[in-house]
């Protein structure tokens, strides 16, 4: 093994510099600790632009669901008509389940309300895999690690344990460039809350565990170049907003007057009939969030070709979870969200290593430079 690439999923920069832990604090002070600027999205947008080095509207993988170009048939349509927002779902859901037992109904559609599920369709992210998507049409990392002579592969972990470890140093022995993936750390910011005491903990637990894989991993390959940085940071959720019944009460009703998908932190809007300012006005007059204005789109990396993720887009204020969404069935907020505006302080993923290379990466898509110059490093050391 020549290069190890960690990402520690949901790290911010700012949690690091509140626990100060002490593996990656003493690594950043040899190699260099920097914060990086994320983007408007979920993993499943960051992945893709980490792995490409493109933003989402280049690779065009932004988020898990997205409008159809025209709706599908949907036999769970007329439990639209019934009222309520989970009790009404939660029915959908077993329904759903029962007629893909039947064969007559298709995907699972998380927790889309049923009036509009025929509106959706889904990008599986498979963090698992490299790229998370099947992204033909853009130059990957990996090729470009192929293309420089170099074998990698990547390896994800669900927890760091002794699995882990294990098939960590198995396939550091068989490879050049070895990349990384811990997902733990993000669901124990969503469920603990990223600056709590309880997280500290687990933070600090993960650290020493980490330092001493790594330590072994350089003393057995001591020429390894090693990176560590993380997708996203994670956000303090203190307040929940429900925009469903907040638009509803102003007579503004979802499938009727618009059409929305609801994530936890940033909602796609289409205005097939009309009502675009009316709504926007209303979302901003709120408290809770902004629509962004048409010409901030490009600066967000949200300038799509078509509509599939919307005509507009709201983004929650820092801390605010949006409860209801379609993501999850849940009616309380998490302790820890991401996904809000990248200007926030508290989005800030962070970066080690930097002192190895020239490139000096100041957001995740910049990551893929430095991955590129490593592997063109190593070529010209063979
Ligand atoms: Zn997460």
């Amino acid at each position: 093994m020549q290069h190890l690439f960690i990402v520690i999923d949901g790290i911010g920069y700012d949690q690091i510099e509140r626990f100060q832990p002490s593996g990656l604090i003493e690594r950043g002070k040899r190699t260099g600790l920097v914060p990086l600027t994320t983007l408007l999205t979920y993993s499943s947008g960051i992945y893709p632009s980490i792995w490409s080095g493109q933003y989402p509207d280049q690779h065009l993988v932004w988020t898990e669901f997205f409008r159809r170009p025209a709706p599908r048939r949907a036999v769970t349509g007329p439990l639209g008509l019934l009222p309520g927002k989970y009790l009404l779902r939660k029915a959908a859901y077993v329904a759903l389940a029962v007629l893909k037992r039947l064969g007559m109904e298709q995907p699972e559609y998380a927790a889309i309300p049923p009036q509009v599920q025929s509106c959706f369709d889904r990008v599986q992210s498979q963090y698992w895999n490299l790229p998370p998507v099947p992204m033909p049409a853009v130059p990957l990392i990996s090729q470009k690690i192929e293309r420089s002579g170099q074998t990698w592969e990547y390896v994800f972990c669900e927890a760091l344990d002794q699995r882990a470890e294990r098939r960590i140093h198995d396939t550091a022995a068989r490879v050049d460039t070895l990349l990384v993936c811990f997902p733990d750390m993000d669901k124990a910011g969503h469920e603990l809350g990223p600056m709590s005491a309880a997280f500290g903990e687990a933070f600090h637990a993960f650290d020493a565990r980490l330092a001493r894989l790594i330590a072994e991993l350089e003393q057995r390959w001591p020429d390894t170049v090693t990176f560590l940085c993380s997708d996203h940071g994670m956000t303090t959720v203190t307040r929940q907003f429900d925009a469903w019944s907040y638009l509803e009460q102003r007579g503004f009703r979802l499938g009727h007057e618009y059409l929305a998908f609801i994530n936890s932190t940033i909602i796609s809007l289409w205005f097939d009939n009309g009502h675009r300012d009316e709504i926007s006005h209303a979302l901003n007059q709120s408290g809770y969030g902004r629509v962004l204005s048409p010409d901030e789109h490009a600066s967000y990396h949200l300038d799509f070709p078509d509509r599939r993720y919307g005509d507009r887009f709201f983004v929650a204020d820092e801390g605010v979870e949006l409860i209801p969404n379609f993501i999850s069935l849940a009616n309380q907020a998490n302790y820890g969200m991401h996904g809000y505006d990248p200007a926030c302080s508290s989005t800030r993923a962070f970066f080690i290593g930097g002192k190895q290379v020239d490139v000096q990466p100041s957001d995740v898509v910049d990551l893929y430079d430095v991955l590129t110059e490593a592997a063109v490093m190593a070529d010209c050391l063979v």
